[in-house]
């Protein structure tokens, strides 16, 4: 089965020209790639379209095996539930602990606390915040942040996982951690399409590598 299908997608903003132009790409289930290219390639844009912040301008888009392109706004939260994102401007939650940052999919997922309250903490050692647990966002540096989004992100066990550059404010050694953090997920079954402008840690993957030029995707699944 594919967790994403996209036929013949292009976009544009507004009046604006086509950012992306006739994408064609298939993620098969439990697959793992890395959605590479220079800035301005369209790669965020892409992501939009796959959390459905965007509708593709033209073309069909589908998700875990549905039509997901033209989907009426009510029935969007069904897809989103199935999907962890990781937002390139985080959108923790400045109010609430890290802690409940992480929490809080599960708490609107009606889970009950006894039966994820390990699971957070457990997380958050994953992503080396175990000591940060009860700090609010505002306290975090940006690379704690980054690591608190992806926790929430992944926390869930979503099917899908989609991640826009997820160590742009991290070094070298913590990008490493949280690729093995990805992987590992991989194997649990979980689909992963992370967008970054690091060749280096896309090559580090062993993930397919995608490439995204002036809207349109060479290497494509397709
Ligand atoms: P990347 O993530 O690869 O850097 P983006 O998807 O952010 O690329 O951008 C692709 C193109 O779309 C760029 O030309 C960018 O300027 C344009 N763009 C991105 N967001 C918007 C927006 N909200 N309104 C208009 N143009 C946008
Ligand atoms: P959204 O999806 O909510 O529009 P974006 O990240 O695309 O969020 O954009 C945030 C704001 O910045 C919006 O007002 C958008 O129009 C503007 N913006 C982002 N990138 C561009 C761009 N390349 N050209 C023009 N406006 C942009």
């Amino acid at each position: 089965t594919e967790t994403v299908r996209l036929s013949g997608v292009s976009f544009g903003y507004a009046d604006g020209p086509d950012v992306l132009r006739d994408v064609n790409l298939i993620l098969p289930a439990g697959s793992f790639h890395f959605l590479t290219g220079p800035s301005g390639a369209g790669k965020s844009t892409l992501l939009k379209l796959l959390t459905l912040a965007r509708r593709p301008t033209a073309g069909a888009l589908a998700l875990f095996g549905e039509a997901a392109g033209e989907a009426p706004r009510a029935a969007l939260p069904v897809f989103r539930r199935r999907m962890g994102v990781v937002f390139q401007d985080f959108r923790l939650l400045d109010h609430l602990s890290a802690f409940d940052n992480v929490a809080l999919p599960l708490r609107l997922a009606g889970v009950r606390r006894e039966s994820w309250a390990e699971d957070v903490e457990e997380m958050l050692d994953w992503v080396g915040l175990g000591e940060r647990m009860n700090d609010r966002p505002p306290t975090l540096s940006g690379g704690e942040k980054q690591r608190l989004a992806i926790a929430r992100a992944v926390v869930t066990r979503p099917e899908l996982i989609l991640a826009d550059e997820p160590t742009g404010s991290v070094d070298a050694a913590m990008g490493e951690r949280l690729l093995k953090l990805f992987q590992s997920l991989n194997r649990l079954g979980t689909t992963v399409l992370i967008a970054s402008h690091d060749e280096a840690l896309a090559a580090a993957s062993g993930a397919t590598a995608l490439r995204l030029e002036g809207g349109r995707l060479l290497g494509g699944g397709t």
